[in-house]
């Protein structure tokens, strides 16, 4: 493999490491700001997969274990 792509890659994964650590979360994709709401939008219930809080931690969070 081509030095210059090696170091292209390891930048890339360094930008990304410090933007998890900056932004260590990510949106709940199942749920709206952590409630799933009935078809009316009037019901709803926390969601389970986030445990209501509506957001996720991002991969690179979860390596580094920032955020809860
Ligand atoms: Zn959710």
């Amino acid at each position: 493999m081509n030095t210059n792509v090696v170091l292209l890659l390891l930048g890339l994964v360094g930008v990304y490491l410090a933007a998890s650590t900056l932004w260590p979360y990510t949106k709940c994709g199942a749920c709206t700001g952590g409630k799933l709401a009935s078809p009316t939008g009037r019901y709803w219930r926390p969601c389970g997969r986030c445990g209501g809080k509506g957001r996720r931690r991002r991969f690179g969070a979860v390596l580094l274990g920032r955020g809860r």
